[in-house]
């Protein structure tokens, strides 16, 4: 096994990744190493070739690819090494990673520190137990967004879609565009899942329905599927019987959520969020064990790439000062609390020495309209943002000025 020692490595070459191995290398650390197990950089940005990327960073609406290309120039010359078609499949504790690709063979990495990038996966059909038979033409919006993008395949000629979740959305618009006749978007909420911006732009600008509290009890077929059956779900989502109907298509699409790519998390025994799903974060976005930090959907599943690229940038300022002895050894900790209209905040933790600005990303409960998102350290008022609307798919940002000790609190109020 052939043995490498680096100042960071990072796991996972999307947009997370590039933007924490640049930043590692302009914080002054040495030897970065970027793993990819793909063999081109980009991530899941690859396959999306439709616009709006980077709106925040560069005040542009990019592509996928054209978002993570300025990240993928800014390697030449930058010392980072890269190495793709390698995948990480062990981690410790210890900092150690073993991975592989076709050159090296099997590698054993010692780390000074890591940054974990892997992203997320999409939650597949026996994640959501619909009955019925299993045939072909049930995919993730992610593999019909691959088959299209990037095989220059049409997955099917009639579709359905479960769960209205950005990428389904987006699906939407693009089957439509290939001639795929899409029959509905169905969500079992009562709210859509994707951004309004979505909504508009991928569902009512053409023309495609959006079923509310309506899901997908049934699927048929032998070989291809037939048909499927959708219904009406009351308000603890059982089905309301007299509902259902049937619809034929050769195709169903999930959009049924995102969960962050744990394996390695586990393998390491990060301590875990039950909330975010993901491994539990400081306010330098450092897991529980000291020196592994995680950025991107990896420490939680973030709507807008351009936070995704800010995670980055955090974890890899975060290994900095940890290679370079300014991390406390034993860090103590105030856990972020919040009021119950907000669901989740990461960083869940901010050690108590802290005496800086601090980005914290927070999604609500549910939605809400001219209420303003209300943060407090101790009692000083740090953040006190009105917004138009806030509802549970955008996630909320907030970069405010937190003093020692002082707990820290959010709130979201009415007016
Ligand atoms: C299918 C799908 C489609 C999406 N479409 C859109 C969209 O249209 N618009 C939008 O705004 N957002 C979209 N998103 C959200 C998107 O994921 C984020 O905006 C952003 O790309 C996440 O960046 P990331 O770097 O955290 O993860 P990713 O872009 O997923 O990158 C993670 C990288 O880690 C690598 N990796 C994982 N495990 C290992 C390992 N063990 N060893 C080595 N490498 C590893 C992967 O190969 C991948 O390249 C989509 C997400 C998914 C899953």
């Amino acid at each position: 096994m052939k043995e490498f020692q680096v100042d960071v490595a990072v796991i996972g070459g999307g947009p997370a990744g590039l933007a924490a191995a640049l930043e590692a290398r302009k914080q002054g650390i040495e030897k970065v190493l970027l793993l990819e197990r793909d063999t081109s950089l980009g991530g899941i940005l690859q396959q999306c070739i439709h616009d709006g990327f980077g709106l925040h960073r560069f005040n542009a609406r990019l592509s996928g690819g054209q978002y993570a290309q300025r990240f993928i120039d800014q390697l030449d010359g930058s010392g980072i090494e890269v190495k793709l078609d390698t995948i990480v499949i062990d981690m410790t504790d210890e900092k150690v990673i073993y991975a592989c690709n076709p050159t090296d063979g099997m590698m054993r990495i010692q780390c000074g520190a890591i940054i974990l990038a892997m992203g997320c996966r999409e939650r597949t059909a026996s994640q959501v137990l619909i009955y019925g038979t299993r045939p072909a033409g049930v995919m993730t919006a992610g593999a019909a967004q691959r088959y299209i993008n990037m095989e220059g395949y049409l997955p099917g000629k009639n579709a359905v879609i479960l769960g209205s979740g950005d990428i389904g959305l987006i699906m939407a618009r693009r089957m439509t565009l290939e001639g795929i006749k899409v029959k509905g978007v169905y969500e079992v909420m009562p709210n859509p899942g994707g951004l309004t911006r979505n909504i508009v732009q991928c569902l009512d600008d053409y023309g495609i329905p959006l079923h509310l509290s309506t899901t997908v009890t049934r699927i048929e077929g032998k070989e291809r599927v037939e048909r499927v059956t959708v219904a009406k779900v009351d308000e603890k989502r059982n089905v309301i019987p007299g509902t259902e109907e049937v619809i034929d298509c050769d195709l169903l699409v999930l959009a049924v959520g995102l969960i962050p790519e744990n394996e390695l998390s586990r393998q390491a025994h990060l301590e875990m969020d039950r909330k975010t799903r993901a491994p539990l974060l400081d306010n330098n976005f450092m897991t529980s064990c000291p020196g592994i930090f995680a950025a991107g959907n990896v420490s939680v599943v973030f709507d807008l790439v351009d936070y995704v690229s800010l995670s980055g940038e955090i974890a890899a300022r975060g290994a900095a000062k940890y290679l370079a002895g300014k991390l406390p050894e034993h860090p103590q900790y105030r856990t972020v609390t919040h009021s119950d209209r907000i669901n989740f905040i990461v960083p869940q933790r901010v050690e108590l020495s802290a005496d800086e600005d601090l980005t914290f990303f927070m999604r609500v409960t549910a939605p809400y309209k001219n209420a303003r998102l209300v943060g407090k350290c101790g009692e000083t008022v740090i953040c006190n943002k009105r917004h138009q609307a806030m509802v549970p798919p955008e996630m909320l940002e907030c970069t405010v000025k937190v003093a020692p000790q002082q707990e820290i609190y959010f709130s979201v109020e009415e007016g």
